[in-house]
């Protein structure tokens, strides 16, 4: 279903940043894209979330 966030998930495991893969994941369950909607539950459930190569890779 959501294979095409394994590879982001496999590089945020590598930075060990798994509480960024989880809220990144849960907010996946409401919107499936990295638009701003998407950002703006991350920044609510995550504040301090950092996501980079993600935004650059979409
Ligand atoms: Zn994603």
């Amino acid at each position: 279903m959501s294979q095409l966030h394994l590879g982001e998930i496999i590089i945020d495991v590598e930075q060990k940043n798994i509480k960024n893969i989880v809220v990144h994941e849960m907010v996946h369950l409401l919107v499936r894209k990295h638009n701003a909607v998407f950002r703006a539950y991350m920044n609510e459930y995550l504040p301090k979330w950092r996501c980079c190569k993600d935004e650059l890779n979409r």
